[in-house]
């Protein structure tokens, strides 16, 4: 995937603040961009990696950089209204409807796309999917390059997602010219996609802006099937995204779903199976005893209470990691942590993961699309 490329360009890291953003650092990055470079940068929703979407040889450069399949469109990103008429056909009622609602933010439209849209940029689709970040240095950033951007989320190919400048580290130094880190992404999981080319406005992608949300201001709203998981089942999912293995960590995931108390005896003898085995287990969890934070920000935890025993327990030693998500009470906590847990499985080396399930009410739906690709649609009901 990346063979012939040497991945040791000399990667700047920019430190931005949203509060006081500096006109010479955005023309920094926005002349890399113009230069045909490469910039990642911050959203609400995840890092972008970013090219210049008008110019087909940085989006061959995106590709490679990841490693991901060329099949595979990217989203271009824009900063202003008026630029969506400049790469983007039949832009209806619906469409302004939904950008007046909810742009800046979380949600990707797809179009019929203007020829001046390089096949590239849109894996050779006749469609283009456009976004308007809720983030000033994303828009700042775009303003200074040009206009548009267009960018995949900035991990590794089959990787979780990226949401904080320190992942895009892990995946992405020495293979893109700059990384602006703006903090955490507030929201930490990828953009609604929303096909607006059908007679119905189709969810091709579930995230922050849910079905509902939709549905309140244009009346109707479907699915593509592939959002439950049905391409499984033969179906092939209409961004082509959704087909590849994805957000995955390097142990095996499994989630499981059922009664609080039969998921926890579960996956206690699970895990405590495989770590007499010598496996190192991971186990994420949104347990009130496994709160994040004091001293523990980096997910793993001691004194959960609900699990297979607790690493104050040193029977098993340090071959167990409660991993709190966040907080059931706050659901999006949930999704602003889950990439960040799923890295930390990899970082620990973890073998074997068992998660709970977290089908809450909002966020819920996109969490576990996530979290079902990552686990490689392992799904226990207990
Ligand atoms: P990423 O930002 O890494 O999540 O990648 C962009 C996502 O947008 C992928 O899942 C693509 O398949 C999807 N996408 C981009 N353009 C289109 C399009 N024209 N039609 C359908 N899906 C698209
Ligand atoms: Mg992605």
């Amino acid at each position: 995937m990346t063979d012939g490329e040497t991945w040791n360009m000399k990667t700047i890291l920019l430190k931005a603040d949203e509060n006081n953003i500096t006109a010479a650092d955005m023309k920094a990055a926005g002349d890399i961009i113009k230069n045909g470079g490469l910039v990642a940068f911050p959203t609400e929703t995840v890092y972008g990696l970013g090219g210049d979407a008008m110019n087909p040889e940085a989006s061959r450069k995106i590709y490679a950089a990841k490693g991901r399949p060329s099949d595979n469109p990217l989203i271009v990103h824009i900063y202003r209204m008026e630029d969506l008429y400049r790469i983007a056909d039949e832009v209806g009622d619906g469409v302004l409807k939904l950008a007046e609602k909810y742009w800046p933010g979380p949600l990707t439209m797809i179009f019929k796309k203007k020829k001046i849209v390089p096949d590239q940029t849109t894996g050779g689709l006749d469609t283009v999917a456009v976004r308007m970040p809720d983030n000033r240095i994303a828009l700042s950033f775009i303003e200074a390059a040009g206009g548009f951007i267009a960018a995949p989320s900035a991990n590794l190919s089959g990787r979780p997602s990226t949401t904080t400048a320190e992942h895009v580290i892990e995946d992405m130094d020495g293979r893109i010219d700059m990384i602006i880190d703006g903090g955490s992404s507030v929201i930490g999981l990828e953009s609604t996609i929303v096909d607006m080319t059908g007679s119905r406005p189709m969810i091709l992608r579930p995230g922050y802006i849910n079905g509902e949300m939709i549905k309140d201001v244009l009346g109707d709203v479907s699915y593509d099937p592939a959002v439950f998981g049905e391409e499984t089942k033969g179906l092939h999912p209409k961004a082509p995204g959704m087909k590849y293995r994805h957000y995955a960590p390097k142990g095996e995931l499994t989630i499981v779903k059922g009664e609080r108390d039969a998921v926890i005896s579960y996956i206690r003898q699970g895990a405590a199976e495989a770590v007499k085995d010598g496996k190192k287990v991971g186990v994420i969890s949104a347990s009130p005893e496994t709160k994040r934070g004091s001293g523990t920000e980096k997910g793993t935890q001691s004194g959960a209470q609900d699990f297979p025993v607790s690493p104050k327990d040193n029977r098993y030693g340090k071959e167990l990691f409660i991993m709190n998500i966040g907080d059931l009470e706050d659901e999006y906590s949930i999704a602003r942590h889950l990439y960040d847990v799923l890295r930390e499985c990899d970082k620990q080396d973890i073998d074997i993961i068992y998660s709970e399930d977290f089908s809450t009410p909002r966020i819920g739906q996109a969490i576990m699309n996530r979290l079902i690709k990552a686990a490689g649609h392992r799904v226990v009901e207990v």
